[in-house]
């Protein structure tokens, strides 16, 4: 081998092996988000009680994340009764509060340095109810329970539907678990909660946000506005206002392509807020996550955690080894 050659390849070792150094770290992000996410819900958990108001449970657990190394993945979702997702405060005077007979989902997510730790529980103040939140959680341990490599998605879909109709409920076949890569939390593979024509398989090294809704209703959802959760589009597009531009900064410095609230622009920016995402929002560049709900009279529980794919089955980022 020339000398020449013998140097090009010790460059691409040193280079294989810079990556697997950044692939070890990967997987320490997502771990140290997972161990600030479970302090996150040890926190939260007696947050949730009758009378609590929504936007102190948002804020104070939001904090905490932040002042524990965490970032915002996204804003805390507290979605209630036939809300299924995506409600958060819409700002300090939101008087939503937790009445006896709710049932309460409280979705968490936190990155650090991009890799995400999402996973939502449930708390029900009607016993009645109890069932349901059981039958989201049973999908969800099923599910982490049969996930490895080379699994077909929709398999997994059948499991879950399997669980939660054990317990008399349906899916909400709307909604998907999710795979997650760095500043991205909806990637394009996805857990379905029914079994659906895909022959998608699981890989080792993937991780995935796992999680199912078990509905009283039919488990179709739909939008309902307004919103209070948007994320950054990344397209190209002129923009007219400096209200609009700000906000643009904003985000790309704090947010980048993940989910960030309407009232965390309108604590942290001087002013023009709604008129710069109204501008935002119409030329595309942002994405509104809609409260997704059933109908009123409804109740819908959620379970998720955060998987990272291994040989033989997976590591739960979001929940303390046992
Ligand atoms: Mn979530
Ligand atoms: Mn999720």
């Amino acid at each position: 081998m020339s000398e020449e050659k013998m140097k090009e390849k010790r460059n691409e070792e040193k280079e294989s092996n810079e990556e697997e150094e950044d692939e070890q770290k990967k997987y320490e992000y997502y771990k140290k988000a997972g161990a600030i996410h479970q302090k996150a819900k040890e926190i939260a958990r007696p947050l949730i009680k009758v009378g609590a108001k929504v936007i102190d449970i948002c804020d104070t657990i939001e904090s905490f994340i932040l002042e524990n190394d965490g970032q915002l993945a996204f804003p805390v979702n507290v979605s209630i009764n036939n809300i299924a997702a995506h409600y958060t405060a819409s700002g300090p005077n939101d008087q939503t509060t937790i009445q006896e007979g709710d049932i309460v989902k409280v979705d968490i997510g936190v990155h650090v340095e991009g890799y995400v730790a999402d996973g939502a529980f449930t708390v029900s103040f009607n016993e009645e109810l109890d069932k349901l939140v059981e039958a989201s959680e049973a999908a969800l341990q099923a599910v982490i329970d049969s996930i490895k490599p080379n699994r077909e998605t929709h398999k997994l879909g059948a499991v879950a539907e399997a669980a939660i109709k054990s317990f008399g409920y349906r899916p909400v076949r709307d909604l998907s678990g999710h795979i997650l890569d760095q500043w991205e939390l909806h990637g394009k593979k996805t857990i379905p909660a029914v079994s659906l024509p895909s022959r998608e398989k699981i890989e080792e090294g993937e991780v995935y946000a796992l999680e199912f809704f078990a509905t009283t209703g039919t488990g179709s959802v739909h939008d309902l506005p307004p919103t209070y959760i948007y994320n950054l589009v990344p397209l190209k597009r002129p923009i007219r206002s400096k209200a609009a531009r700000q906000i643009i900064r904003e985000i790309n410095e704090k947010y980048k392509t993940l989910p960030f609230a309407k009232r965390w622009l309108m604590r942290d920016l001087k002013g023009g807020v709604l008129f710069g995402l109204r501008e935002l929002t119409r030329i595309g560049l942002l994405h509104e996550y809609h409260p997704l709900a059933e109908h009123k009279g409804i109740y819908i529980s959620q379970a998720e955690d955060t998987v990272i794919v291994e040989h033989d089955g997976c590591t739960v980022t979001t929940r303390k080894e046992s």
